[in-house]
């Protein structure tokens, strides 16, 4: 059988946060890389990681590290095909519909609003899964309990893709429960008092509290293919910029871990 994948987004975290913040559940899934992301916002990023076009360093002549060099996920007749082989190629519209002919459940949960399923643009990046979990904001703790739920149905010797979108990273940045009021918050497009500091501090802390509440998750997918990143950074008033949806080098800027399982299924 195929090993299963983990694929989870932190939204809006930034590089620079990921690297301050103590994480050691993610920090231990394989050495960190300084990325760009494919796009600065939400649905740009996650249209392109769902084509196999994964944050990269292009200076880097490495498969996978530079999805330019080798994909993880190459979709058949889709793109450069790179120098080196791709871990993992799939035919289908996106690596969802691939995964699913390869065989995978196909299980996904978002918490930001391009991942809701009842408006026709959440419809897009939702469709595909067998099954759909959308929270609307922060609540990692639900999506963790529904992803157990959801993988307790799945039968054995049948491997699982796991997508997980979680909001604890994106402005306010906020987790239940968290010693701070969410508003207001302190980075706002456009507005006259911003915090640039409590930003940090903030997104630092929700890094930190999502790292311990993704251990068990993490060590359940400890054989399995493990991919973190972040679909993009936030601007913390560099240039006079905050927040994400605008072409800037804080945006684009994004960490990258990923543990590639060997006996991942490669098609002719
Ligand atoms: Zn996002």
């Amino acid at each position: 059988m195929p090993r299963s994948i983990l694929f989870v987004t932190l939204d809006s975290c930034r590089y620079d946060a990921f690297v301050e913040a103590r994480a050691p559940n993610l920090k231990s899934i394989s050495p960190l890389y300084r990325t760009q992301a494919p796009s600065h916002f939400t649905y740009g990023s996650h249209a392109a990681f769902f084509m196999g076009f994964t944050p990269g360093d292009a200076s880097r002549r490495e498969p996978y590290v530079n999805p330019k060099y080798g994909k993880i996920f190459r979709m058949r007749g889709g793109g450069h095909p790179g120098e080196a082989p791709p871990h993992i190629t799939l035919s289908g519209h996106n690596i969802i519909d691939g995964l699913k002919e390869s065989g995978y459940r196909a299980i996904g949960t978002g918490a930001v609003n391009w991942f809701n399923p009842q408006r026709p643009t959440g419809r897009v990046l939702t469709a595909d899964f067998d099954v759909f979990n959308f929270t609307g904001g922060a609540n990692l703790r639900a999506q963790l309990q529904w992803i157990d739920s959801m993988l307790r149905d799945v039968p054995a010797g049948t491997p699982s893709f796991v997508f997980l979108n979680l909001a604890e990273t994106h402005v306010p940045y906020y987790f239940n429960g968290a010693p701070w009021d969410p508003l207001p918050n302190p980075c706002v497009a456009f507005g006259e008092s911003n915090d640039a500091a409590e930003c940090r501090r903030r997104q630092v802390a929700c890094i930190e509290w999502c790292d311990q509440a993704l251990e068990p998750l993490l060590a359940r997918f400890a054989s399995d293919t493990v991919i973190v990143c972040a679909d993009h950074g936030d601007c913390w008033g560099e240039d006079g910029l905050w927040e994400h949806g605008v072409s800037h080098e804080k945006t684009l800027e994004v960490p990258l871990l990923f543990r590639l399982a060997a006996d991942a299924p490669v098609q002719a």
